[in-house]
């Protein structure tokens, strides 16, 4: 037997920005459809009219294209298993009502939410877990119209089987186990007339041939829903795999200081796309290297079997060690592209190759970049760092004057100009190089010395190995 192509869905709720965890569980069915050569569906589970906005699936497509999380199916490219939003999929569910109303699998439930908010406390009260207690189960088909009549809208109901266990090999948690009869009787159809979401997700990958769901762990009590209602419809069920929830570093949930970000903050900070697959791809999951990785890596080193089930820790320190790995790979365009308007107003397109390989290493933000464009290029006057000012004291007046001497004869020849002073000094290593980067950059710390005396305007140069000659100019 043929055995059927993987595929694998995303299948957001358009209620807000895409955050991290969503981000993550998309990147995760992204990864195993492309691992396994098959395809990567995106739904939008857009049944909540209240709460969804077409504005947010907008943005979710752009955000998921700018993930390069591009889908095989699904809005705006469409597919087989067209209309690929849940609000444009009505005439499909109501044929999967019908079926179930016609073999009484269903039946309409008159009960209001303030009567099932008491039913609950009262279950609760008496230490038993909430469930449908089953009140319009069995109405005739009088007291039914009779409530009707009345001008009541029901809910439709879905009569789970008493006493079966249900049970799947979840590709994450391994082995579950339910039972039927802790789950009772639950909603399918709002009493509007809109899907709930057990039924339509269900139904969805079903009919979309969805072999594997990759979601997160507060799914977990719908899969025996979901697998009950696609038995008694007859149609075939995914493999479910539910995914440990990220959590801030105390272990409590995500909070907005700590990673609870949109997408769009994470882009607007300046964050590459490929910083957050490489660390995405690891938050939950282990690959034998800890190396970076092309996304068609990931892809090609993501297995189900590497998902753990102990809670993701959110780790900032990891995701900027992603970032800054990104941007040491990133194509020389596309950094100066990333930069932005501050750096590209800052550096001659002439020194532009240049600017980019001398800063490369040490930024991993645009800010960054444009703080080296601003001292490399800006006004030749420096604001030292403490560290800076203290070095050049230490290092005294003669030393600069050697310096300008020796930049007079060799210019930005570095190799020359660092002998020649090596010569004149006596001094060689940090003590050589410290109070030069200092008063080249007004900082102790920063890109190679040699690339930024060869960028560095001349008066600049001439101007600040002067200005630190004469320390009662800026001592003062
Ligand atoms: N629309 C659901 C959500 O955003 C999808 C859950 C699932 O992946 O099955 O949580």
């Amino acid at each position: 037997m043929k055995t059927p192509m993987i595929k694998t869905r995303f299948a957001p709720s358009p209620t807000g920005y895409l955050h991290l965890g969503n981000v993550r569980t998309a990147l995760f069915n992204a990864l195993l459809a492309r691992h396994e050569g098959g395809r990567f569906v995106l739904r939008i589970e857009d049944t909540d009219p209240e709460r969804s906005r077409p504005e947010y699936v907008a943005a979710l497509l752009e955000d998921l294209r700018w993930l390069g999380l591009d889908w095989q199916e699904g809005p705006e490219i469409e597919g087989p298993c067209a209309p690929y939003s849940q609000s444009e999929r009505a005439a499909i569910y109501a044929e999967y009502y019908q079926r179930l109303e016609a073999s009484g699998q269903v039946y309409p439930c008159f009960c209001t939410p303030a009567e099932l908010a008491l039913s609950r406390k009262v279950q609760r009260a008496a230490g038993r877990p909430p469930r449908y207690a089953g009140t319009c189960a069995k109405l005739t088909a009088s007291e039914q119209q009779a409530r009707r009549d009345r001008g009541v809208m029901p809910t439709l109901r879905f009569r789970t089987p008493p006493g079966r266990p249900v049970e799947f090999t979840d590709l994450v948690r391994g082995p579950q186990r339910f039972v039927s009869d802790d789950i009772g009787d639950f909603i399918i159809r709002r009493a509007d007339g809109s899907p709930q979401f057990f039924f339509a997700n269900a139904v969805d990958d079903a009919l979309m041939g969805i072999t594997q769901v990759l979601r997160g762990e507060d799914h977990l009590t719908n899969t025996p829903r979901q697998l009950l209602l696609l038995d008694v419809l007859r149609l075939p069920a995914p493999e479910y795999g539910h995914l440990a929830l990220i959590v801030g570093t105390d272990g409590g949930p995500l909070s907005k200081r700590e990673g609870d970000l949109s997408l769009r903050e994470l882009r607007a900070a300046g964050y590459l796309p490929e910083a957050l697959l490489n660390y995405l791809a690891r938050l939950g999951h282990h690959y034998e290297q800890d190396v970076w990785m092309e996304p068609a890596e990931l892809a090609f080193g993501f297995a189900t079997a590497h998902l753990g089930r102990a809670p993701a820790r959110y780790d900032e320190a990891q995701l900027l060690h992603w970032q800054a790995e990104a941007v040491r790979h990133a194509s020389p365009e596309r950094l100066w592209a990333w930069m932005g308007s501050a750096v590209h107003e800052q550096v001659a397109s002439a020194h532009r190759e240049d600017f980019v390989a001398t800063v490369r290493p040490n930024i991993r933000f645009p800010a960054e970049a444009a703080f080296w464009a601003e001292r490399l290029f800006g006004s030749a006057e420096l604001i030292l760092s403490a560290d800076s000012r203290a070095v050049i004291i230490q290092a005294g007046s003669k030393f600069f004057t050697q310096a300008l001497a020796a930049y007079a004869e060799h210019g930005a020849d570095y190799q020359s100009l660092v002998d020649a002073l090596k010569q004149q000094t006596g001094l060689k290593g940090k003590n050589l190089f410290m109070p030069l980067r200092a008063a080249l950059t007004g900082e102790t710390h920063g890109p190679e010395l040699a690339r930024i005396l060869a960028l560095l305007p001349l008066n600049s140069v001439r101007q600040r190995l002067e200005t630190a000659s004469w320390p009662e100019k800026w001592c003062g």
